[in-house]
């Protein structure tokens, strides 16, 4: 591995535009810096960078696009084949973790809370953490890391690293309070009562989108977020029908087989995936068919019930076949979420829109004063790195609204 990393690391040209950093990465890590350091033997301060940058570096070296992201902007590629950034982030923000010190300025003497353990709540804790604040985080589930843990598979993303990083946040003195609910017990203005003086909600999209069609409430059918969250509590049998074509539908059905399902289908109303290309040829690679153009009407005791779609040359449908069972023991619905509205419906002035997202101003800030929010909950599902810049913004926002009370 370690070999590999360096030969691909000597493989960088050290552009003078980095293209793998201005276009590639949504949070502009220093790609060519980070390697020269690496090569120079100061692989620690190439994950110090790494780190202060990004706090979600480790999982993102993982978890990212990253054909469509650095590596897809590196210019080794045009001719050849892309250095493979995401090995060599992973090596440094891995090998390096557990020496890393995170600096602490002096205490603030400031409480602030935070609403979720996604990647979205723990880039604004340790931002606002390293800059002495008291920060104490709520999380509905036992363990930290939102969808990194419940949704992304375990052979995508080990949970060691979770327990690594979990031990990093109490070093920095972080508070986490597991298994509370914001909106149960405790509202939002609770935390204002207790001295907080000022909230972030990272609480992420955790309602499944319906389908909309019969059937969905059926014993053998499931949705891919609550599958996800604990697949060993299905017994889904041999054959699983996943319907749904992006990364969460790739993921279900890749976790099915896995857990001993011997034919797993996923069904996709459109012509293509819009999960990564490479999501899509591991899935393939691991023995699942996918269809394309495929309606679901309605899904039964035996099965989903699927319409073949045919469209014209411009993407428009132009005709539908006839209702044709696809036999199935089990069925799992993949096609995104949406907030739940706990915090909305607990919390007087809190603004959503039409989709339940949360309403926030260009600093982060809700239509509540002092509640700021980032993340999936903001924008609806889109990735980690995304959540990462988004929070890693707001925090320093928060900052300054709390230096100014
Ligand atoms: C199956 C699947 C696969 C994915 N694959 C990838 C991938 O390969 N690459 C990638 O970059 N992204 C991927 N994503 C998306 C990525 O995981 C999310 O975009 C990201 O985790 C969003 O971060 P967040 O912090 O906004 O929310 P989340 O990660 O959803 O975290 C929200 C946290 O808030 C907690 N919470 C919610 N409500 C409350 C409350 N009222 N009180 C207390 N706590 C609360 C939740 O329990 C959760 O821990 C995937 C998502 C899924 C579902």
């Amino acid at each position: 591995m370690s070999v590999h990393v360096i030969n691909e690391a000597k493989r960088c040209l050290q552009c003078k535009k980095p293209m793998c950093r201005l276009k590639g990465c949504p949070i502009e890590t220093n790609i060519p810096e980070m390697i020269r350091l690496f090569l120079e033997g100061n692989g620690l301060e190439a994950a110090a960078m790494l780190f202060a940058n990004n706090p979600m570096s480790m999982f993102c070296s993982l978890v990212c696009d990253h054909e469509k992201q650095c590596e897809g902007h590196c210019v080794q590629g045009i001719k050849g084949s892309a250095i493979h950034i995401s090995s060599i982030e992973h090596y440094i923000s891995d090998a390096f973790f557990e020496k890393l010190v995170l600096e602490k300025e002096a205490p603030k003497g400031k409480k602030v809370a935070i609403v979720g353990s996604g990647p979205a709540g723990m880039v604004v804790a340790v931002v606002l953490a390293q800059k002495g604040y008291d920060i104490t985080i709520f999380e509905r589930k036992d363990k930290i890391g939102g969808m990194m843990r419940y949704g992304i598979p375990e052979f995508r993303l080990p949970r060691t690293l979770l327990e690594r990083y979990g031990k990093k946040l109490r070093e920095l003195g972080i508070h986490i309070r597991p298994n509370t609910t914001i909106g149960g017990a405790l509202h939002l203005d609770d935390l204002f009562g207790d001295g907080y003086k000022a909230i972030f909600i990272g609480s992420g999209t955790w309602r499944a989108r319906r389908l909309g069609v019969p059937g969905e409430s059926l014993g053998n059918v499931h949705y891919t977020i609550d599958y996800l969250q604990s697949p060993e509590a299905y017994e889904l049998g041999d054959t699983v029908a996943v319907i749904g074509a992006g990364n969460s539908a790739m993921d279900a059905a890749r976790t099915a087989l896995r857990r001993g399902a011997r034919f797993v289908s996923i069904y996709a109303r459109g012509l293509k995936s819009s999960a990564s290309e490479r999501e899509v040829e591991y899935t393939l690679a691991d023995g699942v068919d996918i269809f394309y153009g495929m309606g679901v009407k309605e899904i039964t005791d035996k099965g989903p019930v699927f319409v073949k779609r045919e469209y014209d040359e411009n993407g428009n449908l132009v005709s539908e076949g006839e209702p044709e069972l696809h036999e199935a023991d089990s069925t799992i619905i993949a096609v995104s979420q949406r907030p739940k509205d706990k915090l909305v419906n607990t919390t007087h002035g809190l603004d959503s829109n039409d989709r339940g997202l949360l309403e926030v101003d260009e600093k982060g800030q809700t239509s509540r004063e002092g509640i700021f929010s980032a993340g999936d909950v903001v924008t609806g599902p889109l990735n980690v790195v995304k959540a990462a810049r988004a929070a890693k913004e707001t925090a320093e926002n928060m900052a300054a609204y709390l230096e100014s009370l």
